[in-house]
């Protein structure tokens, strides 16, 4: 990954911008894997966003820390419409397709896509450079945020499973313990 503009006052004093980006709606990015954030959840729950979202979310449960992303389907997130090519929540879109193809690791700006089309197209007006090095700052912090808080979360609902079943399991008479522990052998 190139880095870029790492100094926000150097780059900013240019006369020319050192990251210069006109997204050409080819549909490009939304062939990845999105991540999403925590603070995705809570604006979409906040704008209705989230009824849409939901059912296409889906959680790693494998990766470490754990992580939330968009399905996709057909080699294209779920979100693409096939037909009009374009994003059915763009207005809500996650924060790491606002930013795309920036991306802030907490010390510098970094190219997430050398291949983005976009890039090195068009005019880049401070305006738009402030705002999509503004998503992609908060985008990292949202990534950092759900870092720390997703296995918490996990920890918690896993040890609310675990009491669950341990209350359930001394309810059941012995003939139903025998039972269940006769399945589970099984199962192993
Ligand atoms: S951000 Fe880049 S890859 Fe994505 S649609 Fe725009 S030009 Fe294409
Ligand atoms: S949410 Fe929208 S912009 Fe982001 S990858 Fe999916 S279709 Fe593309």
């Amino acid at each position: 990954m190139n880095m870029v503009a790492r100094n926000r006052d150097d780059d900013m004093q240019d006369a020319k911008p050192k990251f210069i980006f006109t997204c050409q709606g080819c549909g490009q990015c939304c062939e990845k894997g999105v991540a999403i954030y925590l603070s995705d959840i809570e604006r979409w729950s906040k704008d209705g966003t989230v009824y849409q979202v939901f059912p296409n979310l889906t959680v790693s449960v494998e990766s470490v820390p754990l992580s939330l992303h968009l399905e996709r389907e057909n080699g294209k997130c779920k979100m693409y419409d096939l037909d009009s090519k374009k994003c059915k929540i763009y207005e809500n879109r996650p924060l790491s397709c606002r930013a795309y193809p920036l991306r802030h690791d907490g010390t510098g700006f970094l190219l997430r896509d050398e291949g983005c089309p976009g890039l090195n197209k068009g005019e880049m007006s401070r305006e738009t450079l402030e705002e999509i090095r503004k998503d992609a700052i908060e985008e990292h912090e949202a990534e950092v945020h759900t870092a720390a808080v997703l296995p918490t979360i996990q920890a918690l609902l896993l040890s609310d499973m675990a009491k669950k079943s341990e209350e359930a399991y001394s309810k059941l008479t012995d003939e139903e313990k025998a039972r269940l522990d006769e399945i589970l052998k099984k199962e192993k």
